[in-house]
C-alpha cells in the first residue's frame, strides 16, 4: 500500500505543532520543530493567514492522519465505520486509530515510533492471540495478546525500545509484560487517556457537510 515516505519534520512544522513522529529525537533538541517553529517552504516565514471554518477542520483531518500515519481511503474508511458505531463518532474515530496493531505495538512500547512500529509488523515481527498478524491495520480487541513473535525475541530495535519505556507511563487502557515481551489492550481506550492533542470534532463537522 502506497504511503507517505518524505520528510516527516515537515509535517509538524507544516500543522504547526509537534506531531512525534520520530521517537525519541522529538523530546530532545534536535527536534526539528524546535529550532524552525514555522511552516517549510519559500513562504512558510511569511504572515499566517486567517484561517476558514473548512481550512481549520481539514487541517485538523491532515493532522489526525498524519500522527497515525494513515491515508486519506483509510482514514475515510475509518471515520465511516466510526460512524455506524454507537456513541460519539469523533471519539470512536480515535477510538479505532488508537486500537490498530501498529499504534498498540507503538504506544505499549515494541518499537521507537510509530513508522518502525509499522515495518516491524510488516516483516512479520508480532502474533496477535498466536496467529502472526502483518497488517498494521488490524483493529486490536481488548484482551487481545500482542506478543514478539519468538524468533524475534533477540531484536536489538524491540530491546532498545523497551528500555525507554518508563514504569507506570503507558496509557492505562495498555498492558506490558517486559519479561514476556508481551502486552494487551486492557480495555476499549478513553477518549481522555489518549495521548493526541487533536479535535476530533472538527472531522466529524469536515465530513458532515
Ligand atoms: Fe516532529 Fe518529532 Fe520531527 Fe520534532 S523531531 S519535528 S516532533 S517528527
Amino acid at each position: 500500500m502506497a504511503r507517505y515516505t518524505g520528510p516527516v519534520c515537515k509535517l509538524c512544522r507544516r500543522e504547526g505543532q509537534k506531531l512525534y513522529l520520530k521517537g525519541e529525537r522529538c523530546y530532545g533538541p534536535k527536534c526539528a520543530f524546535e529550532r524552525k517553529e514555522y511552516a517549510p517552504g519559500q513562504h512558510g516565514q511569511g504572515r499566517r493567514r486567517k484561517r476558514s471554518e473548512y481550512g481549520t477542520q481539514l487541517r485538523e483531518k491532515q493532522k489526525i492522519r498524519r500522527i497515525y500515519g494513515v491515508l486519506e481511503t483509510q482514514f475515510r474508511n475509518t471515520y465511516d465505520k466510526a460512524n455506524s458505531m454507537p456513541g460519539i463518532t469523533g471519539e470512536n474515530l480515535l477510538g479505532l486509530l488508537e486500537r490498530r496493531l501498529d499504534n498498540v505495538v507503538y504506544r505499549i512500547g515494541f518499537a521507537p515510533s510509530l513508522r518502525a512500529a509499522r515495518q516491524l509488523v510488516r516483516h512479520r515481527h508480532f502474533t496477535v492471540n498466536g496467529q502472526v498478524v502483518d497488517i498494521p491495520s488490524f483493529i486490536v480487541d481488548p484482551g487481545d495478546l500482542v506478543k514478539v513473535k519468538e524468533a524475534s525475541k533477540r531484536l536489538p530495535v524491540i530491546h532498545d525500545s523497551l528500555r525507554r519505556v518508563k514504569e507506570g507511563k503507558l496509557a492505562p487502557y495498555l498492558e506490558l509484560d517486559k519479561a514476556k515481551l508481551e502486552g494487551k489492550l486492557s480495555d476499549l481506550p478513553n477518549r481522555a487517556d489518549i495521548p493526541v492533542d487533536v479535535n476530533e470534532q472538527a472531522v466529524v463537522e469536515l465530513y458532515s457537510k
